[in-house]
């Protein structure tokens, strides 16, 4: 395991994960990941792996036709930051490009059909 620390582009929004060394990103195809364009963490975390510091204030949620996921973002900068996921309910996803020490130009990424996936 791994900690790393990330934050929005105005810093409002910080969080640290604790994760397996991220070798690799995950892309998905469904509508707002492609309008996002994020390379986001393929592990999904649990709760308990990732800690949010922030003024409640100051995030920003986001939901669209099943509500299921929860599409989190700075409400300064407009940075998302991380998500709930729809496919696995209680786990999150985290924008790779918020965290200084990974380069996401240098990372291979798997992609997730999302645009063809339905939630139950
Ligand atoms: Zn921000």
């Amino acid at each position: 395991m791994k900690t790393y620390q990330g934050s929005c582009h105005c810093g409002a929004v910080k969080f640290s994960i604790d994760c397996k060394p991220i070798n690799k990103g995950l892309r998905c195809t469904c509508s707002i990941c492609r309008r996002k364009g994020t390379l986001m963490s393929s592990e999904a975390l649990d709760k308990d792996q990732i800690r949010i510091t922030a003024n409640p204030e100051d995030i920003g949620l986001y939901q669209f036709d099943s509500k299921k996921a929860h599409h989190y973002f700075c409400k300064h900068c407009g940075i998302y930051t991380h998500h709930e996921t729809a496919r696995y309910p209680g786990k999150y996803r985290v924008n790779l490009g918020c965290i200084d020490e990974v380069d996401t130009f240098a990372l291979d990424f798997d992609v997730f059909d999302g645009r063809n996936w339905m939630p139950d």
